[in-house]
């Protein structure tokens, strides 16, 4: 069924809000896009929408109780509040390196969660 919705596009900081015509998955028309990636950014976002994710987990051990993370890449969106809850149940020990994998494999869809920074082990 033929369905015309509005987008904000997101590939770039100007943010065209852009008037979409698609039938399912099919892209039909696009209208308002500063250049030719608006187009690029429907089509993905109909058939796989994905969005980075940053979150805390919980540290043990360390200077500070949370420990921020980020997705290795793009994660599915609707799968992102089940990916918040697994986050939730995490402790790790101290000391974490930036850019050490904290969860490999996220939910099984080859992303990993990686510390945003180092995390030193309380001392004294
Ligand atoms: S359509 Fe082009 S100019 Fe507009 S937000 Fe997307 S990438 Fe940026």
């Amino acid at each position: 069924m033929e369905t015309t919705e509005k987008m904000i596009c997101i590939t770039c900081p100007k943010g065209c809000t852009l008037e979409v015509t698609h039938d399912g998955q099919t892209v039909l028309k696009v209208e308002g896009s500063g250049c030719k990636r608006g187009k690029d950014y429907v089509e993905r976002e109909l058939k796989d929408p994905r969005r980075m994710v940053a979150s805390t987990v919980r540290v043990r051990g360390g200077t500070h109780p949370l420990l921020p993370v980020y997705t290795s890449a793009p994660f599915p969106k609707p799968r992102i509040q089940e990916l918040l809850a697994e986050l939730r149940k995490i402790e790790i020990k101290a000391p974490v390196k930036m850019g050490e994998v904290v969860l490999a494999d996220a939910l099984g869809e080859g992303i990993d969660i990686l510390a945003s920074r180092d995390m030193p082990r309380m001392t004294g």
